[in-house]
């Protein structure tokens, strides 16, 4: 397989001019409704001369448009660049979707060979003086040029894209920039690549059974599996998680064990041969010198200047005021767990989830497994995901079983409007497999734009448990909550009216308000009630249980917040390096940045380390891992605007659809933040929810 395709790859390299323009799958839009990808016709071997030829469409398009001999117009250039690279974007939006929800060898080769070939194409496009040229005698017309609020804000958008990819700097900045973004690509794709090696050697071996006292069977199961997978067979292996905390630390009954198993969670990376401290250091320091050629003081306020939190400052002040009652809230349930432990040691951090979990048994009585058999997958998808998305939105979900899927599990569902309008497609991708990445998140095959003439076409990854053949599904409470998470996205995906594609994105720090707002839906009685039903008896959950469900919402949220804004400062501190500064020792500069911050606390460390933490480094969020929280302030300010109207109803969604989800990128997001609330968002109603203040007027649980 592998052959086969270093083979054809060989062949189009050669010889360009054969390149499989009639055969390969993403020469042309897909002849499927919505332009779905065609599965049935899309082998790995096809990506690579796609991905080349792509590219190498896009460079003849752009220079055609760079050296027109007519005057720069926003038809022929602005709108040009928008239809540019269709080829590309094409085979990008599926492959990149593949090498993180059903990846092999053949596709992971791909990817690295390509990485540093796609950054130096983007260099070229907007590094390009005469096209920038263009570009620049629109947006300085642009007053004159009678554009409607889209196309003016599409202009200075592409204006904005240029200038902070460089297109004002000199030739020899220029240079300089090339060979930081080319170090960058180099240096993120060796992290990530160190980051899964030293995860997958940081597995601890455990000999005998009893070592495993209190983990679940369907857990001692696989870590069986795992050991005989790797060859010792009669032995266990536990995998580790990307987070520094570890799931089997809360059933673990033997301290040591716990505590082998944090530590080589928090080692990882730390020295030996996948040692990664040099290149969190490493990159900083490069990309605090590429934010001073683009004119800012540091990475952070480069990154954070097209953002909803427009400064570092802002972000970090959000961040720090939280500090005191989020560990205070976290001494408390420690010393309530230390209550439970008595005096024979002090809580640690490989206690800490062992010990919260006797403390929610004994202080709110849940247990998992009575809960589970209420939230049945498909049940809790349609009478409860798109039973929500009906009340508020007035949408319908029609599954299709006549398009072709990429793996088996997957399911695609047909999405109508409130009038019978077709609107989108919906792929769901529940089940956890190997060649999955670990997490849950959302992409779309398809970009809805009106000028391209496009419908969505969008997927929702999860990780769930695929049960055994003939089984049903049946979900966690939290799963319940990441499935109206990822959906939430998926609307923001399907309701969107833009135009250009470019205007499709919107900052990160307001970008998880749509997902983030659409797990509140999963407890609103009404909502509830119609999917929590006993998969056998079609039963209603019954109220004690439920009560119980949301007495425990803020239980460890002391625990939660504090990891949480630990490795968001972090990320903070790293990226507010000036750009002068020398190589960090990662293991001095971090508990001096937490001491810094007055988030130091030895029993709850950073949900990640610098040298695991792949979002960062790894990742799109650099400087950005803020962005969940900034982006919580807004849905639990705005889910309590729903409240204070009437809750739950066609008439609220209806304008949360027309100010929020529709828009896309198309204005400011304070701005129609502001619209829809009709003041700036406050921080209150999120130490509400997350039990870190009391509400004056709280009457419920
Ligand atoms: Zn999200």
């Amino acid at each position: 397989m592998k052959r086969h395709c270093t083979l054809f790859v060989a062949l189009v390299l050669l010889l360009p001019r054969l390149a499989p323009a009639q055969t390969n799958p993403f020469s042309a839009p897909s002849p499927l409704p919505f332009q779905a990808p065609a599965f049935d016709k899309i082998s790995d071997s096809d990506f690579q001369p796609a991905i080349e030829e792509g590219m190498k469409q896009r460079l003849s398009e752009v220079e055609a448009i760079a050296n027109n001999t007519e005057p720069a117009t926003f038809a022929n250039t602005i709108e040009a660049m928008e239809r540019s690279g269709a080829m590309l974007v094409r085979v990008q939006r599926v492959f990149g979707a593949l090498t993180q929800s059903n990846t092999n060898p053949a596709l992971q080769k791909i990817q690295s060979e390509e990485a540093p070939k796609l950054a130096a194409h983007r260099d070229a496009i907007y590094l390009n003086p005469k096209l920038f040229a263009r570009v620049k005698a629109i947006y300085d017309q642009r007053a004159s040029l009678n554009l409607d609020r889209e196309s003016n804000r599409l202009v200075e958008r592409s204006y904005r894209d240029f200038v902070r990819a460089g297109a004002l700097l000199s030739d020899e900045d220029k240079t300089t920039l090339r060979a930081l973004n080319k170090e960058q690509s180099q240096l993120t794709t060796d992290y990530r690549k160190r980051v899964l090696a030293a995860t997958n050697d940081a597995a601890i071996v455990v000999d005998t059974k009893e070592e495993l006292a209190g983990l679940p069977d369907a857990d001692i199961a696989a870590a069986a599996e795992a050991a005989k997978s790797r060859g010792l067979t009669g032995k266990y292996i536990l995998t580790l998680q990307n987070t520094t905390q570890q799931p089997p630390q809360t059933y673990l009954k033997n301290r040591s064990l716990r505590e082998r198993l944090f530590n080589a969670s928090v080692q990882r990376g730390n020295g030996g041969p996948n040692d990664t401290t040099k290149i969190g250091s490493r990159l900083a320091q490069l990309r605090a010198q590429r934010a001073k050629l683009l004119g800012f003081p540091n990475y952070a306020a480069f990154n954070l200047d097209e953002e909803m939190a427009k400064t570092p400052d802002n972000a970090i002040k959000l961040m720090t005021d939280m500090v005191p009652a989020a560990t205070a809230k976290a001494r408390d349930e420690a010393g309530r767990m230390q209550t439970l432990i008595g005096s024979a040691f002090k809580l640690q951090p490989w206690d800490w989830q062992f010990y919260a979990e006797a403390v929610r048994k004994a202080d709110y009585n849940v247990d998992e497994s009575q809960v589970r058999p209420y939230f049945e997958i498909n049940r809790v998808l349609r009478d409860g995901v798109f039973f929500a998305a009906n009340k508020l939105y007035g949408l319908t979900f029609e599954e299709r079983k006549d398009l072709p899927v990429y793996q088996p599990d997957v399911h695609i569902f047909e999405v109508t409007d409130v009038d019978g309008t077709p609107l989108a497609l919906f792929y769901a991708d529940f089940f956890s497999r190997p060649n999955k990445s670990g997490g849950a998140w959302t992409g779309s095959f398809v970009g809805g734009s009106k000028f391209l003439g496009t419908k969505p076409v969008v997927y929702n990854v999860e990780n769930f448990t695929k049960p055994a053949p003939g089984q049903p599904a049946l979900l966690s409470f939290t799963d319940v909550t990441t499935m109206f998470h990822e959906f939430g996205h998926a609307l923001h995906a399907m309701l969107s009216t833009i135009k250009y594609p470019s205007l499709g994105s919107t900052p990160r720090d307001f970008v998880e308000f749509p997902s983030q707002i659409n797990e509140h839906w999963a407890l609103e009685p009404s909502v509830f009630a119609n999917y929590a039903k006993h998969y056998k008896t079609g039963k209603p959950m019954p109220k004690s249980l439920v009560d119980k469900i949301k007495a425990s919402r803020t239980f460890n949220q002391g625990f939660a917040t504090t990891e949480y804004l630990g490795a968001a400062l972090l990320d903070m501190a790293w990226h507010t390096l000036p750009p002068d500064t020398a190589l960090q020792d990662v293991n001095a500069f971090e508990p001096e940045a937490l001491t810094r911050f007055h988030i130091n606390m030895p029993e709850v460390p950073p949900r990640y380390h610098t040298t695991y933490f792949s979002h960062v480094w790894g990742g799109g969020y650099a400087a950005g891992y803020y962005a969940y929280l900034w982006s919580e302030v807004l849905d639990d300010d705005a889910f309590y605007w729903f409240r204070e109207h009437g809750g739950m109803s066609r008439a609220n969604g209806q304008r949360f659809r027309e100010m929020i989800l529709s828009r896309g990128g198309t204005e400011d997001p304070a701005a129609l933040y502001r619209a829809f609330r009709g003041r700036d968002p406050i921080v209150e109603p999120l130490l509400i929810e997350r039990g870190l203040k009391r509400s004056p007027a709280d009457t419920r649980e």
